[in-house]
């Protein structure tokens, strides 16, 4: 018996990148993970010479991922993180060449994304070849958002031939996190109401009633929404208009604009919060007006979904951000205690991996911090086939 059985195998494969993760699903214990950068701009040419790289480093550790590879020895799942689903997946699904062409289909949705994935899964496939590939999206738990929130209001007939709509992204942190929530609170998930935060260097927020999205902040694609490290998130369409027919640039120059060169390092230089928080300390303007803009449409969501809510049990927040600056959980909810949410300070400061509270226990609304494990929700989706 190898130390593998029964571990899946994470992958999250990038256009220039491949994170990997081993990990025993039940007990989230980590065998080993790491990532392979600069695929194709280094002496790793491609994405099989980067997985072929991953396998060598398991064997240098004395794991075979290929040993014993379809039977209960081996690992018992590869586990691949998708972009979008589109209107084709709602669930995990156990990879075969038909879905493999959907998702390279779906590229159109997804183009930075999607391709990439794809190609993760090819290699994945040719190399573990007895070992089930489940594809697991970051679209999914939106899948059923009602339509009012899924809609864009634009021509029907358009949106309906080019699958133009609201499809969410994070999906699998929102679901992870939000029942967590539940369990922490020691309710069946379908009885809690929660709004989630997920704030790393892309964010999101979402409503979730009784287990079930009801809105997301991300649409069409990831850029829609809240501020984050280097996209916009919400701005007047008319902007990208602007840009094109007054400034002259080309989609592709807005693209990267609007991506890559926008939000806190558009605002203030820099898009990682800690350095941010160290120009605020400095007395730096523009990282207190990007530190203030961030904040602002953090709580015009919160303010939304307390709305689309009606009843909030509870509030949580997760990823880089949201699980380690106090400061930003502390101004994202402060002056609310008309609606029954507190942070409590104390609480607040604690630093701990663990899911906690941070309002006082009396409080009406519950707000959490709970780390986010899109690796172990990935694993333990891929390992119920
Ligand atoms: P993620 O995308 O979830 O990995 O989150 C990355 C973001 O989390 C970056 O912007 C980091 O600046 C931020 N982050 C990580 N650790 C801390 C910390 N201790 N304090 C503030 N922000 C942090």
């Amino acid at each position: 018996m190898t130390a593998v059985a029964g571990t899946v195998l994470v992958l999250n494969s990038g256009s220039s990148s491949l994170k990997y993760q081993l990990l025993h699903p039940d007990t989230g214990e980590v065998v080993h993970g790491g990532i392979v950068e600069r695929i194709g701009e280094t002496d790793v040419p491609d994405h099989k010479a980067a997985l072929r790289l991953v396998f060598d480093e398991f064997a240098a550790r004395g794991l075979d991922l290929t040993d014993g590879a379809g039977t209960p020895a081996g690992i018992a799942a590869v586990g691949h993180r998708v972009v979008h689903g589109g209107r084709s997946f709602h669930a995990p699904t156990v990879i075969d060449d038909h879905v493999l062409s959907e998702i390279r289909r779906l590229s159109s949705l997804a183009p930075l994304h999607n391709p990439a994935n794809a190609q993760g899964i090819e290699v994945a496939r040719e190399l573990l070849p007895q070992v089930r590939q489940v594809a697991v999206f970051d679209t999914a738990f939106f899948f059923d958002l009602p339509g009012a929130a899924a809609t864009y209001a634009i021509d029907r007939e358009l949106a309906q031939e080019h699958a133009l709509r609201r499809y969410g992204f994070h999906g699998t942190s929102h679901q992870y996190v939000s029942e967590q929530v539940a369990a922490f609170l020691g309710r069946p998930n379908a009885e809690v109401n929660q709004i989630v935060l997920h704030l790393g260097n892309g964010a999101s927020a979402s409503a979730v009633r009784g287990g079930r999205a009801v809105d997301t902040s991300m649409g069409l694609t990831p850029l829609e929404g809240l501020v984050m490290g280097t996209r916009t998130g919400d701005i007047d369409p008319g902007l990208v208009l602007h840009l094109g027919r007054s400034l002259g640039m080309s989609i592709d120059e807005i693209d990267e604009l609007l991506n890559r060169k926008s939000g806190l390092k558009g605002l203030a230089g820099e898009n990682d919060f800690r350095a941010l928080g160290a120009l605020i300390e400095a007395g730096d303007e523009d990282a207190k007006l990007a530190y203030d803009v961030y904040i602002h449409r953090l709580r015009r969501y919160v303010g939304a979904y307390l709305v689309d809510l009606g009843r909030v049990d509870a509030i949580a927040f997760t990823a880089g951000v949201g699980e380690n600056a106090a400061q930003v959980r502390a101004d994202a909810l402060a002056g609310l205690e008309g609606f029954g949410i507190v942070v409590d300070p104390e609480r607040n400061a604690v630093r701990s991996g663990e899911p906690r509270r941070i309002s006082p226990d009396d409080a009406p609304v519950a707000v959490l911090v709970v780390p986010t494990n899109e690796e172990l929700a990935i694993a333990r989706d891929a390992a119920r086939f």
